[in-house]
């Protein structure tokens, strides 16, 4: 049959939710899927992701696409086919910048007023005073602020959105920290249902079981990676997204990923925060 451009857009006004990045990042495309913009990154690691042991827990790569004038990689959509879907993203790892931006921004500090301003919304005693001085913060500072200011540094992932099939949606999370308070929302957001819960677990063991053989990951620093938890009408899955500032190591090294980051050593504590992420899930369930 013919697709009109038009139902494309429809559909993702009615099915698609975005709970992270810029709004322009994204376009609806044929049945089922959506484009992400470029970036070489990312089409890297879902090229060598093909052939990995991960490519069953990630959306399904369907190559590159111009649109526009611009490059898409184009993948499954994942809420393609739900009616109404629970969504939740939670972004993985002990920090969410890269070394190479510390490194940058060190050697070329870039002041950001509208970050500085970002900062002061949520907590006016977050720039130091040389900060509130130039009223303008460094994107890696601010990044490093974001961490501690949430659960990323001490339990290695963070919630960054929620939406709900009612349609209610939250992204205020920012100061969400403490394990108590992520158990209390993870409840909330599966309404008590314990079934869900169970099969949220089963999903991230089978994630951490394939991580644990996989030579992609062994191989990439995984920065600002998100699960992506989906639940409706009793059924459960979990699926690894956004590969954007995930990046291959130099030839023969590698990373562990659950033991703690200096700078240098390029750890990213993915590992060690899915764990975290699985007692923490464990504890909602049994509360
Ligand atoms: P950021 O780096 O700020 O997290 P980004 O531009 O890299 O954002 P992603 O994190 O990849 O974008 O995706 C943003 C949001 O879009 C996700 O939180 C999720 O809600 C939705 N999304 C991304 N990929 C898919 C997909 N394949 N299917 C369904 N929804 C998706
Ligand atoms: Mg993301
Ligand atoms: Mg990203």
């Amino acid at each position: 049959y013919i697709r009109w451009p038009l139902q494309a857009s429809q559909k993702k006004k009615v099915n698609w939710v975005q709970l992270a990045g810029h709004k322009g990042n994204f376009k609806a495309a044929e049945e089922g899927t959506i484009l992400k913009k470029l970036s070489e990154n990312e089409k890297k690691c879902f090229e060598d992701l093909q052939n990995d042991a991960l490519v069953h827990f990630v959306p399904r790569y369907q190559g590159i696409v111009e649109n526009d004038g611009e490059s898409f990689v184009q993948m499954t959509d994942l809420l393609a086919g739900l009616d109404h879907p629970n969504v939740m993203d939670c972004k993985m790892g002990v920090r969410t910048y890269l070394e190479e931006e510390l490194v940058r921004a060190r050697d070329r500090p870039k002041l950001r007023e509208d970050l500085y301003k970002k900062m002061m919304e949520v907590d006016r005693e977050g720039p130091t005073p040389q900060e509130h001085f130039q009223r303008g913060i460094t994107k890696p500072c601010y990044m490093q602020w974001r961490d501690s200011m949430s659960s990323t540094n001490t339990l290695g992932f963070r919630i960054e959105g929620i939406k709900k099939y009612d349609g209610t949606c939250r992204t205020d999370f920012k100061k969400t920290r403490s394990k108590q308070d992520i158990i209390k929302l993870f409840k909330e957001f599966v309404e008590e249902d314990v079934s869900i819960i169970k099969s949220y677990l089963e999903r991230l063991r089978a994630i951490r079981d394939a991580l644990k053989i996989s030579v992609f990951f062994k191989k990439h620093e995984v920065i600002g990676s998100s699960l992506l938890f989906i639940h409706v009408c009793g059924r459960a899955n979990v699926w690894m997204i956004d590969f954007g500032k995930t990046s291959a190591l130099p030839e023969g090294q590698t990373l562990r990923h659950d033991v703690p980051w200096q700078e240098g050593n390029r750890e990213d504590g993915y590992l060690w925060g899915l764990e975290n992420l699985i007692l923490t899930l464990e504890a909602a369930g049994n509360e």
